[in-house]
């Protein structure tokens, strides 16, 4: 099953959608990975575009002749539930929409006004040569005189959406209007981002005349036949993959993010003047990983039965003797002879650590008398040990460490 709510999914009859296009443009193989994730469970942000937009769809049929008390009882509805800077948003789109659909209807010429056709939020298909639905997709708004049609799409996200002239969607919005409305030769599509925070970037346009279409059309069958039929479709790592729902399992762009990070820590220049800095920003950086790993530990443990693409890898148990004594009877016994003393030396190895603490321990249960201290041991056990060449020192690289 894809991404998206299964209403979704079942809309686009689990193939490519006009709203993925940039990604399967550039990456083809996304779309059968992308098919395999599990429906993601619908974020705010997700909810509250879906509450604009069926906002803008309203505003739009009760502006028309076909609006029934449902939609206008919806509408209110919808109304009560905005914030203010929700109704600041959407009266922001309906300006800029009706400002465009004005001019527009100017240009072409009022009076051919009357045959038009209006379709809010209307879901078309794409065919092929063989009339296989290979595509689908939805524009917000799609308005149609004679050979000539209007597409607006509302983004209400903050973040870079690609402008019209360069965005693959309304290309595909376009190609989808060509294929389905036959008269119509040119389409005139435009994006409208109220929240964009560059200014000219909250309305973006751009016109497809027939050439602009056929050479669209034969780009977006070309991309959706690969992406469905390919064996091995092509995989390609690039800005399209931060919306890639499969990223976290991709191993093309997880090696291409290894490789950036390589050239990124080749290219920082590391001298005595900034040593300092970059090893503080760097030791911050690292603890702060370690910390986001251990919570992403504790969700998946958490949550077992939820798919989260990642999993504990089974590793076998670590072993131990438990009775040391017993072990040795029954290797003993095994053997059908005592072991020598260098044997059973070459069996167990001391931890130094326990055989300071051994040796403490006894000399001073031996001697409850002396007031002798565990630090005069401690150095005695160390001094004689090393005299006798039983402590090996091996060197170790030092750390770096911060000073103060
Ligand atoms: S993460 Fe990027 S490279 Fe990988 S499948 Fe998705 S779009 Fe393609």
């Amino acid at each position: 099953m894809g991404t998206g709510t299964i209403n979704e999914n079942l809309a686009r009859g689990g193939l490519p959608s006009a709203s993925k296009m940039t990604q399967i443009v550039h990456c083809p193989a996304s779309f059968q990975l992308n098919k395999d994730e599990l429906p993601k469970p619908s974020s705010d942000a997700a909810n509250e575009g879906t509450m604009l937009h069926r906002y803008m769809e309203l505003f739009t049929i009760t502006n028309g002749n076909n609006a029934t008390d449902a939609h206008w009882a919806e509408l209110h509805e919808l109304e009560s539930k905005l914030t203010v800077e929700q109704r600041t948003t959407v009266e922001y789109a309906q300006d800029k929409m009706i400002h465009l659909l004005n001019n527009f209807k100017s240009r072409i010429g009022n009076n051919l006004v009357v045959d038009m056709q209006e379709y809010p939020e209307l879901r078309l298909k794409l065919k092929d040569l063989h009339s296989n639905t290979i595509m689908s997709g939805k524009g917000d708004y799609l308005y149609i005189v004679d050979y000539r049609a209007f597409v607006v799409d509302y983004k209400f996200g903050r973040g870079y959406v690609e402008p019209a002239d360069r965005n693959y969607q309304l290309a595909a919005l376009a190609v989808l209007v060509k294929q389905n409305f036959l008269n119509v030769s040119s389409v005139e599509v435009h994006i409208i981002q109220p929240r964009a925070q560059e200014y000219d970037r909250r309305i973006t346009s751009a016109m497809y005349e027939m050439a602009d279409i056929a050479y669209a059309n034969e780009v977006i069958q070309k991309t959706c036949k690969e992406a469905i039929e390919a064996e091995k479709p092509r995989q390609e790592v690039g800005y399209w993959c931060q919306f890639c729902e499969s990223k976290y399992r991709c191993r093309a762009a997880q090696l291409a993010m290894n490789e950036q990070m390589e050239l990124v820590a080749r290219g920082i220049e590391i001298t005595t003047d900034n040593v300092r800095d970059i090893f503080d920003k760097t030791k911050f950086v690292s603890s702060l990983c370690a910390d986001i790993l251990k919570k992403c530990n504790d969700v998946v443990k958490a949550n077992p039965d939820i798919e989260t693409g990642l999993y504990f890898a089974k590793n076998p148990p670590t072993r131990s003797i438990t009775n040391s004594l017993r072990a040795l009877e029954w290797l003993e016994n095994k053997l059908g002879r005592e072991l020598t003393i260098p044997e059973l030396c070459s069996l167990i190895s001391f931890k130094i650590g326990d055989l300071e603490k051994f040796f403490i321990k006894e000399i001073k249960a031996q001697l409850p008398d002396e007031k002798i201290t565990k630090k005069t041991l401690s150095e005695e056990f160390a001094s004689e040990l090393k005299t006798l060449g039983l402590i090996e020192y091996k060197p170790k690289a030092d750390s770096l460490k911060a000073k103060g």
